[in-house]
């Protein structure tokens, strides 16, 4: 595990302390998240070092692909290391146990221990957004399909995070020009490269880019009105009128976005932490109706459902 020197561990630690001196009822949601986040930071680094996330995708078929509105990893075949994730998913299991979701979280990890889902599908279906087969298999099992979710979906962003990476960022050199120029002109409010809504907006020094809830991808907003329907009927709501961050409340669907405006953008590990630090928003956007939407809908799953793969 990361040692308390950590530099993102610190920074993260230092956005809790704070949180906490503000808002004392966060203290589960606090303990929950450093557990998350700690493992998140090691999984980042192991799976960077090892290269065992990485992806090879041709910088033409990367352009392509994204001139067609379709993310880039959507469809990509991708060695997931089970036996590094797999325990992953368990402890994400544990967490979400002590961190209020109780009994439900333990079902979902007496489910997996038993070897009633298999572990190496579960993973894949994650990665490829693939809601409906881990719902479909966690009702089969009579399990939460959202604990299942989400314990699959903080083991398996780390891998989605560095096989963004390998193709936006890779190690050594400039992405090819050609993906540059499709990812600059993406105009879409879903993820480039794993097809998930964003976690939030960061403004930037005029610059406005969406974050990826998944895979941490930084994305510039390229149109105007609403990320998620392209609807202009938008208004901003604010937890104190002097505050930088809002919340941007779209009338034509009913979901609201998040923009923080941090100095610099916030590494991949941290967001969650963001994200949490930022709940004011959250709670005003949603004493005010508007919610978080479900999943873009990219199309039929590309790949077969959890159940009855083989890897
Ligand atoms: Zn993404
Ligand atoms: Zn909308």
């Amino acid at each position: 595990m990361s040692t308390p020197s950590d530099p993102l561990l610190d920074r993260a630690q230092a956005r809790w302390t704070d949180l906490a001196a503000s808002r004392p009822d966060l203290g589960p949601a606090i303990a929950m998240q450093r557990s998350m986040v700690t493992r998140t930071i090691d999984a980042v680094r192991r799976l960077g070092v090892a290269e065992i996330a990485d992806i090879t995708l041709e910088p033409a078929l990367a352009a392509t692909k994204l001139r067609a509105a379709t993310p880039v990893l959507r469809g990509e075949v991708l060695a997931l290391p089970v036996e590094f994730l797999g325990p992953l998913v368990l402890q994400a299991c544990d967490d979400l146990a002590t961190g209020g979701a109780g009994e439900v979280a333990r079902h979902v990890r007496a489910c997996l221990d038993a070897g009633r889902i298999e572990l190496s599908s579960l993973l894949v279906a994650s990665f490829d957004r693939d809601q409906n087969a881990i719902r479909m298999k966690a009702m089969h099992e009579s399990i939460a399909p959202d604990v299942l979710w989400l314990a699959a979906e903080l083991a398996v962003g780390p891998a989605a995070h560095i096989a963004q990476r390998a193709v936006f960022a890779p190690k050594g050199g400039e992405p090819h020009p050609a993906v540059t120029g499709a990812l600059a002109a993406w105009p879409h409010g879903y993820c480039p490269a794993c097809g998930s809504w964003p976690a939030f907006g960061e403004a930037l020094e005029g610059a406005e880019r969406l974050r990826c809830s998944f895979c941490g991808l930084g994305w510039h907003r390229n149109r105007p009105g609403c990320t998620y329907c392209g609807a202009d009927e938008l208004t901003a709501a604010k937890t104190d009128p002097g505050e930088p961050h809002r919340a941007e409340l779209c009338g034509g669907c009913g979901a609201y976005l998040k923009w923080l405006v941090p100095a610099a953008p916030t590494p991949f590990e941290l967001l969650p932490v963001e994200d949490l630090a930022s709940m004011g928003l959250d709670v005003l956007a949603a004493e005010q109706g508007f919610g978080r939407p479900s999943l873009p809908d990219l199309g039929d799953p590309v790949r077969l459902p959890c159940e009855g793969t083989t890897p």
